[in-house]
């Protein structure tokens, strides 16, 4: 199965806007063994659409996605395209025009005569349901190929891949190809090296990658046509033993969801004092939903000020090692587990620059530190002095140092953790 995906918009094409719809396209068909071959953005201009499809029709792709320019304010700029390359009429749906005065009643709007022309739909074709906007995608078979208009706005374009387009016409699809299982805390060339004997001996039945990126390496299997099953879970439980504790997830599961899973498993809590992440750890934790059952809340304490009087860091330790220490990250650990009561307290102090390093602690350093119980380990560390790149190791060593943690606990105590 092939596909070609065509982004549509001026702001793409001048970079205003990054095309994320392909890309997440990519990610989301690849795994259900779709090969993309081609990706085109042309501009808002019905011609440019019309000629993209065109040519991809007859090159016979079995997919053609196409997103944008299906919305009032675009003058439905698809619509006008794929009504002159399906050759097909138009129609006032009634019953869609009611659907839609109704949303914007409940939002206490009258609906802008704009909205008028949502209700025009085309003939031979299925539509796609829109849960989160207003304009309905639509479905053309053409040969052998299905040809699939969504809108630009990510969030419309992705509930409809998930929600129907997947489940309705690709159900044989289900089954995946490609597997990612996602490391933190190892260097690419040493992951490479602890596996490199495993990937030799299965390199006929499957193909691998290593995906590095700021915060860890993924290593991607592909599992080639002709190898079973049963053949490539084995080898990812390999694979997942010989990684070891570097190991935390596959498929895109995040290191806040791994860790909060392993607190609500334990039944302890957790609350954080931030410094140089500004609260990037707090907003990673609660974009978890139900992170309320083990996430307490936490502290931005940026300021010395506020280390010392939300905290109860001690002035002497401030003045003395200064904020960027490890005895003031215990501190700052240890007066938040204190105050919010909760069974282990993560705190950060660094410098993301670009400002304020010295030869002695330079952009980069970074201390985090874990109070649980009676004790706190605190860790030093120099990652990219690059800001934004600094905050996101920050809170991702964290995270990584609480997950350690709690492996570590539940393999000694078996299961029985944190006393
Ligand atoms: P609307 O009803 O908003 O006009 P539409 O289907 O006509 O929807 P566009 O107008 O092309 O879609 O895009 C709407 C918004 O969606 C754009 O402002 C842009 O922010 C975003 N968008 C469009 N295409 C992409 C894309 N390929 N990748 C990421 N974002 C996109």
């Amino acid at each position: 199965m092939t596909a070609c995906l065509i982004t549509i918009g001026d702001e793409l094409l001048q970079g205003f806007t990054i095309d994320t719809n392909s890309a997440w396209l990519g990610q989301t068909l690849l795994p259900l063994g779709i090969s993309i071959r081609q990706r085109i953005t042309v501009p808002d201009d019905t011609e440019a659409i019309i000629s993209a499809v065109s040519q991809a029709l007859k090159t016979g792709y079995t997919f053609i996605f196409v997103t944008g320019g299906l919305g009032p304010t675009r003058d439905d700029i698809t619509k006008a395209a794929f009504k002159t390359i399906f050759k097909t009429d138009e129609y006032f749906d009634e019953k869609y025009y009611r659907q839609l005065t109704e949303r914007f009643k409940k939002r206490n709007f009258k609906i802008p005569s704009l909205n008028r022309s949502q209700a025009m739909l085309l003939t031979d074709c299925e539509h796609i349901p829109n849960r989160i906007g207003t304009a309905l995608g639509m479905r053309f078979v053409h040969g052998k190929s299905s040809v699939f208009a969504l809108p630009g706005v990510p969030a419309e374009m992705k509930a409809m891949v998930l929600e129907t387009i997947l489940p309705e016409y690709l159900p044989q699809a289900t089954f995946k190809r490609i597997v990612t299982l996602q490391t933190t805390g190892i260097p690419e060339s040493k992951l490479a090296e602890d596996v490199r004997d495993i990937l030799d001996n299965n390199a006929r039945g499957f193909g691998f990658a290593f995906l590095p990126h700021h915060t860890g390496v993924n290593l991607r299997i592909r599992q080639k046509p002709g190898t079973n099953d049963e053949v490539k879970e084995k080898l990812i439980n390999r694979l997942i033993q010989r990684l070891g504790t570097h190991y935390f997830g596959r498929d895109g599961e995040t290191l806040e969801n791994v860790v909060g899973k392993m607190l609500l498993g334990s039944g302890k809590t957790l609350s954080v004092a931030e410094s140089c992440t500004g609260g990037l750890l707090s907003k990673r934790l609660t974009d978890i939903p139900g992170s309320s059952r083990y996430f307490f809340g936490g502290v931005v304490s940026y300021s010395n000020d506020l280390k010392r009087e939300l905290l109860g860091v001690p002035e002497e330790l401030l003045s003395r090692f200064g904020a960027v220490s490890a005895p003031v990250a215990t501190a700052m650990a240890e007066g938040c587990k204190a105050r919010t009561g909760t069974d282990f307290a993560l705190s950060m102090t660094g410098i993301s620059g670009p400002g304020g390093g010295s030869d002695e602690k330079p952009v980069g350093l970074v201390f985090i530190a874990l109070a649980y119980s009676s004790k706190t380990q605190v860790k030093k560390l120099n990652l990219i002095p690059e800001r934004t790149l600094h905050r996101e190791m920050t809170v991702t060593a964290a995270l990584d140092q609480l997950r350690r943690f709690l492996l570590h606990k539940t393999s000694r105590e078996e299961g029985n953790i944190l006393t």
